[in-house]
This record gives structure tokens, sequence and C-alpha cells, in this order.
């Protein structure tokens, strides 16, 4: 069991419970300013107790009806990517990479592609609907640490630093599959937002009866929100396991209020 009192990005025992939402409770760091929920996931899910979730129909109608939406912003993406280097013979991980799509996407950009996704319904799903296998292992395993040390020329993770457990750890195990020269692009939504901070002021003003989003931001389901970082929290953090920041863009007003970092790990 976690004690949650210890900050899970400075590591430091300075943590306290701050916001009590309806499911669960935020903690906020004093050494750092952290904020994250006292939850994590058990992995796999599937080994839970609860009944495994299987790809029915009306799963398999539901994640196709995301896809139009998903795929806007993925493409955008892959723009991003292709940017900063040619795809054609590069090997890319997407850590995250949900039904496929951007994995796809890199395929047909002519990369070789591996992809991590921990949800059983979306590796079937990525089968069946676009060809790609992806990996149920998550970035910690030895199937990872051992076998692609150094290996990848591009690292993606979209929307996924907020759901992981301990990003830190994730983006670290990242930096260690990353060839010398190599790139991790991501997106993550951003704390210092006017959202987030007008459901803080809410909170206060209310005696804690109204978190405004906070109450969406997060959840204890699997797979969900977990923790949000500052702009300046995650330059920080990347900046400290080595990598180099290439751009940053970090439009508050962008739908979602994502930040988007690019860096190499020179
Ligand atoms: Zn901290």
């Amino acid at each position: 069991m976690y004690d949650f009192s210890r900050c899970k990005l400075c590591a430091a025992t300075a943590a306290s419970r701050t916001y009590e939402l309806a499911k669960t409770t935020v903690y906020a760091c004093s050494a750092c300013g952290f904020h994250y929920i006292s939850h994590l996931d058990s992995l796999p899910a599937e080994s839970t107790g609860n009944p495994a979730q299987t790809l029915n129909q009306k799963a398999w109608d539901y994640i196709e009806s995301r896809l139009p939406g998903n795929g806007k912003q993925l493409k955008k993406n892959l723009d991003l990517v292709s940017h900063h280097l040619s795809l054609t013979g590069s090997y890319c991980l997407d850590i995250g990479a949900g039904a496929g799509l951007f994995p796809r996407l890199l395929a047909d950009s002519g990369a070789f592609v591996h992809g991590i996704e921990p949800q059983g319904i979306f590796r079937e799903f990525a089968q069946r609907k676009f060809g790609i296998d992806l990996n149920e292992e998550t970035i910690e395993s030895r199937h990872w640490q051992q076998g692609f040390t150094n290996f990848f020329d591009v690292v993606t993770l979209w929307d996924i630093l907020e759901h992981v457990n301990f990003p830190s750890e994730t983006l670290q195990n990242a930096y260690n599959v990353t060839k010398p020269g190599g790139w991790l692009f991501l997106d993550t939504p951003r704390r210092d937002a006017l959202y987030y901070r007008i459901s803080e002021w809410a909170y206060r003003l209310s005696g804690g009866k109204n978190a405004l989003f906070l109450e969406s931001l997060y959840s204890p389901l699997p797979f969900r929100h977990k923790q949000i970082f500052t702009l300046r929290q995650l330059v920080q953090l990347v900046k400290s396991i080595g990598y180099t920041v290439i751009s940053l863009h970090n439009n508050v007003l962008q739908p979602q209020n994502k930040m988007v970092l690019v860096c190499q790990k020179l």
C-alpha cells in the first residue's frame, strides 16, 4: 500500500489531503506543489477480480465512434513528429496506444511501430480494425527495459502522464528505451490553467462543497486521471531525467488546456 503523504513527484513526505472530492482525495505536496489523488491502478486491471472486459459489439461501436475526434488530434500529433524527423525507417514506440490509431498513422508514414496498451479490449480492437499488434507489457517491464535499451528513435506519450501510477518512473523508463539523439513527444493537461485555478477557488469559497472541474478532472476509476502537472513541474521533471526540451506549446486557452512537449535525449 502506497503512503500518499510521500510525494509522487519529489518523494518528500510532505503531501497532505487538500481537496476532498466526491469519489477521491487530492493530495498536495508542500515541498514541490505536486497534486495527485489517493488512488493507484492495479495492473493488469483484468486481474483485479473484476470480470475481464470483452470487446462486444457495444464496446466496438463505442471505441469506433470516438475515432474521428481522436483521429483529428492524432493527425496533428503526427505532423508534429514528422516536422522533427523523417519517420521512414524509424523505430517508434507509442506508450498507451489505446485503439491503435496512432501506431497505424506511424506505420503508414513508413515507421517500424511498437505500441503498449494495458487494456485488452483496446488491443483486440487495434488488431481487428488496424492490423496493429499492441503489447500488454507496460514500459517498466523487463520486456522493454532489458530488450529495448537505447533502441527507439521516437517515444510518444499522448495523454498518458496524467493516467499512470508514477509519471516520473514512466518518463525515466521511456528515456531508457530511447536511443541517444532520439525523441520524446508528449501532451498532458496542465494545472496552471484557468479552469483548474477557478475550481480551486470555488472549492475554498464553498468550504469544500463545490469543486467544479476538479470532480471530472480526477477519478479513482482504472486508467483515469491521477495527477496533473504544472508546466514548470513537467519541464523540471523531464530535464532532471536527462532530456533536453526542444520546444513546448503551452497555450492556456487551447481546448482541454493541454501542454505539448518535444524533447530529445542528447
Ligand atoms: Zn513533492
